[in-house]
């Protein structure tokens, strides 16, 4: 028996009480209220601190075949699929300064994709490419982001440090007219739009975080001006400085290590334990991964998502720690779905789940030496009630001298935040950095957030209409009254881990409506019938899994503690399944998505 096993409760009742009791450690009334934007007013801002002020030019008044709104993987993807069906004029327009989005902006020390690198990074049988370590360094992944961009010529039309402020449908033209805060107004024949799903920062809205005299920054705008040095570490200028980190989440885990090794002392402000599961990074030959004929990197990433989406596979390529876990991580997919029995299923669930995280909360204990310490790291909740996180040098940060645990969960977070350091408790943390790695606002970016307003026919505005009627969509992307809009993201498609490839059969997707447009000389509009006939499907086998996210510790799985409603969402049986359907849906029909064009185009002239 583990140590672990003799110290878990007795029992699936015990367990679950115990729980039960964690979770109300955390859940706090203001939910998701407890959060507020990052903004020029707080700590170390700068609004690009990689391209510094973007050089002037002037405001664009021409017109494109098709505007890209984001110029992140989705983005770039969306660009290559377009240019691999003979578009020419794609215009990338991207907040940052380069191409790379959420890889663009956080560059945070340790950062990792822990995802492996040869599913994730996208086009590698295009490019050639073949990543050398299971698991990618950031800047490798942003300049595979810049290859793939360079390879299909998207620098030619791209506006950087731009964002884009407003998008109307033009009637009389057929096309749309878009607005930037750069001055920009031009048009497009087509948008797609890919404005990423985590993308704006998020800080707590702690008493007191605007008052402190330290220097402090969130991870995603990371200040190598401050702590001297690299991703890879060497960060001289916090050898004589306090550091404090809040969050624990997949950045807090791959940065604290980072700091523990460069920062005279470090502080972790914790509320919820991270589960942390074995990363095992080391170097890979094309050998190992089969990069030896065309299509190894297809075949490698298709394996990887039927795996992680439930389905069988022969054979497990990748054989991680996601690929291992699958099975408990049903519980996010929407692919869920209960079979045969629903008590012997739930018991055969949690004890499955059970013996995970006596694993999670063994590996702890014997890596952890200080016997307090290690019982507030362990997780105590369900392995898919927060995202996994893998590292082999976590636990071991916590052996040193120089970094102290302060468990937060009695007090629901840092209660305040003084001119020098933090309160939790009776106990003031004096500190001359403060670090907030406290994650990204969910859902509201791009076209979701309000913040971009999208006008179609008639000048209906999408969130308005919406807001009346529920989102409606076929398959996700396209919106009656929005003609030759395309939207990628998550809502009422699939998603899973591997969000790369998720957005390359969207990006394939988009580019094959707007060729299948141009070839009929049409309009991308699905019809009102076409809508219903998705929602029914997606509303069909809708996954019955509220009741397990609101019994959930808090977190942006569960809306922090109200727990995820049921309803048509997502499409219930996953993302491998959605892409199958996707497929046939081209070759076989593209039912209820043309529709004639009023002839004006000016790329179609005369039609
Ligand atoms: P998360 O939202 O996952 O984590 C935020 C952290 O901040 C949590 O530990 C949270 O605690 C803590 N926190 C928030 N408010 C307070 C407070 N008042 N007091 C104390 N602690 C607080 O953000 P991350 O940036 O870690 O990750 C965001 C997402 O980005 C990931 O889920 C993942 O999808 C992606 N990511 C992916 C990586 C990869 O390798 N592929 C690497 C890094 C990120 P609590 O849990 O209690 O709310």
């Amino acid at each position: 028996m583990t140590t672990s096993q003799a110290s878990a409760p007795d029992g699936p009742a015990a367990l679950r009480e115990r729980y039960r009791l964690e979770r109300e450690r955390r859940v706090r009334p203001d939910g998701a209220r407890q959060y507020r934007d990052t903004d020029a007013e707080f700590g170390y801002y700068a609004a690009d601190p990689y391209a510094g002020e973007p050089a002037g030019r002037e405001p664009l008044h021409d017109i494109v075949d098709v505007a890209v709104v984001g110029g992140g993987f989705g983005g770039i993807l969306a660009g290559a699929r377009l240019r691999q069906q003979g578009v020419e004029r794609v215009r990338i327009v991207e907040k940052g300064g380069d191409f790379g989005g959420t890889w663009y902006w956080n560059r945070y020390p340790g950062i990792h994709c822990d995802i492996e690198s040869h599913v994730y990074l996208p086009m590698l049988d295009e490019t050639g490419y073949v990543p050398e370590w299971k698991y990618s360094p950031g800047e490798e992944i942003r300049r595979h982001a810049m290859r793939v961009a360079r390879k299909f010529t998207l620098y030619t039309d791209a506006l950087f440090s731009t964002a884009v402020t407003s998008l109307a449908w033009d009637e009389a033209s057929g096309t749309w007219t878009v607005s930037t805060d750069r001055g920009d107004a031009f048009r497009a024949t087509y948008v797609v739009t890919a404005t990423g799903t985590l993308s704006e920062p998020k800080l707590p809205g702690i008493p007191g975080i605007e008052d402190f005299r330290g220097h402090t920054f969130h991870t995603s705008r990371w200040d190598y001006a401050y702590t001297g040095g690299t991703p890879d570490g060497g960060m001289t200028g916090l050898a004589r400085k306090r550091v404090g980190v809040v969050g624990t989440g997949a950045t807090g885990v791959q940065v604290i290590p980072m700091l523990a090794e460069d920062a005279r002392h470090v502080h972790v402000f914790q509320r919820t334990p991270s589960t942390v599961d074995v990363r095992a990074n080391r170097p890979t030959t094309a050998r190992d991964v089969g990069a030896d004929h065309d299509g190894w990197a297809r075949e490698r990433r298709e394996n990887y998502l039927r795996i992680v989406s439930g389905e069988t596979a022969e054979r497990d390529l990748v054989a991680d720690r996601w690929t291992m876990s699958a099975h408990l991580l049903e519980k996010l997919l929407p692919s869920f779905r209960r079979q045969g029995d629903r008590k012997v299923f739930e018991a055969a669930y949690e004890a499955a789940d059970a013996a995970k995280m006596n694993e999670l909360r063994t590996r702890v204990e014997q890596t952890v030496t200080d016997p307090d310490t290690a019982e507030k790291l362990k997780p105590w909740y369900r392995y898919a009630c927060k995202r996994p996180t893998f590292s082999d040098r976590y636990y071991p940060a916590f052996n040193r001298a120089n970094v102290t645990l302060v468990d937060t969960a009695d007090t629901h977070g840092i209660e305040r935040v003084t001119e020098h350091g933090v309160v939790v408790g009776d106990t003031t943390y004096e500190l001359d950095c403060l670090i907030f790695a406290t994650g990204f606002s969910v859902g509201t970016s791009g076209i979701h957030s309000g913040k971009l307003p999208v006008h179609g026919r008639g000048g209906a505005q999408l969130l308005h209409t919406w807001a009346r009627q529920g989102p409606r969509t076929l398959h996700g992307f396209t919106s009656n009254g929005f003609p030759n809009l395309i939207q990628m993201g998550t809502l009422q498609n699939a998603s899973s881990v591997n969000f790369t490839h998720i957005l390359d059969e969207q990006a394939v997707h988009a580019a094959a409506l707007v060729a299948a447009a141009e070839a009929e000389g049409a309009l991308i509009e699905p019809s009102r019938a076409a809508e219903d006939a998705w929602l029914a499907v997606l509303a069909e086998d809708a996954p019955d899994h509220e009741w397990f996210h609101a019994e959930c510790t808090p977190g942006y799985y569960n809306r922090e503690g109200r727990g995820r409603p049921n309803g048509p969402i997502a499409y219930p049986h996953g993302a491998y399944a959605f892409h199958e359907l996707l497929r046939r849906w081209r070759e076989e029909s593209m039912a209820g998505i043309l529709r004639a064009g009023n002839g004006n185009s000016p790329r179609r002239p005369g039609r």
